[in-house]
């Protein structure tokens, strides 16, 4: 078996039973203890462990989708600003438990996109669920905009641990990680830069890392093509022209 894959089956089996013995011990409290404080508690920890296995299994079905050809887009005019917003939202309690300050830049006009809404927020929000995963407690996030000739681009950075220079050229790759399985402090698959670089690729657009160092922080930039215009729009602009 190749080397990759043999580790890929080693990280996959880790991250796997850390939230299955969290399930089952939660299981075994609740048999046992009735009182209805602690077993919410319990209950709610559980909850946050079936959402991160979820979140593993759609990762890990969703590479395959892409691999298979199979990953259909639901494309459509969307605003820019609402997936930026929604991304937010689902990435805000991450960086708010790891204590860090988040500086949310918005977009002074509408901007719009042909482009599967839920995809794209699910691309923003790996990004930034990534800069609160490898900044120290206590860091700095940021989300900027940016519009300019018929590119959207927006920016995901933080001043956390970096990323070092001969690892800069393979991160997007499938089960790229910087650190060896038995190194890592963090949980992972070394899935979200793969599917977040297909995922971009499939709206026409682009991902790179813009600058990163050890300690001195990362800055990842995704471009897409903007509509000049909603499609409606456009239509209508066409019919009186
Ligand atoms: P995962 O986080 O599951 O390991 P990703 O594909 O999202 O997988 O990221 C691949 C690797 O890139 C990570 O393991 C980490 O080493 C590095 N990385 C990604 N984002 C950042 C970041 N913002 N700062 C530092 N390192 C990062």
């Amino acid at each position: 078996m190749d080397r990759h894959k043999n580790e890929f089956l080693a990280v996959l089996g880790h991250e796997l039973r850390n939230p299955i013995m969290a399930l089952s011990a939660g299981l075994h409290f609740l048999k046992r203890r009735k009182d209805p404080e602690a077993a919410a508690e319990i209950h709610a920890q559980m909850e946050r462990q079936v959402a991160h296995l979820t979140r593993l299994v759609d990762d890990l079905l969703d590479i395959s989708r892409i691999d298979q050809g199979k990953l259909a887009l639901k494309r459509e005019p969307v605003a820019l600003q609402a997936i930026l917003d929604f991304a937010v939202e689902a990435s805000r309690p991450q960086i708010e438990a790891a204590g860090h300050a988040l500086a949310v830049e918005r977009l002074d006009t509408p901007t719009w996109l042909h482009g599967d809404a839920t995809r794209l927020a699910q691309v923003v929000s790996n990004l930034l669920n990534n800069a609160a995963k490898y900044t120290p407690a206590g860091g700095h996030v940021a989300l900027c905009v940016r519009v300019a000739e018929g590119v959207a681009e927006i920016e995901v950075s933080d001043n956390g641990i970096g990323i070092p220079e001969p690892m800069q050229a393979e991160i997007f790759e499938l089960f790229a990680q910087v650190k060896s399985p038995t190194e890592r402090a963090q949980e992972g698959l070394g899935i979200g830069l793969a599917l977040v670089k297909e995922l971009v690729e499939l709206h026409g657009g682009t991902v790179q890392l813009k600058h990163s160092a050890p300690d001195q922080g990362s800055t990842f930039a995704v471009r897409l093509p903007v509509l000049v215009a909603p499609i409606e729009e456009r239509a209508a602009a066409d019919v009186e022209a």
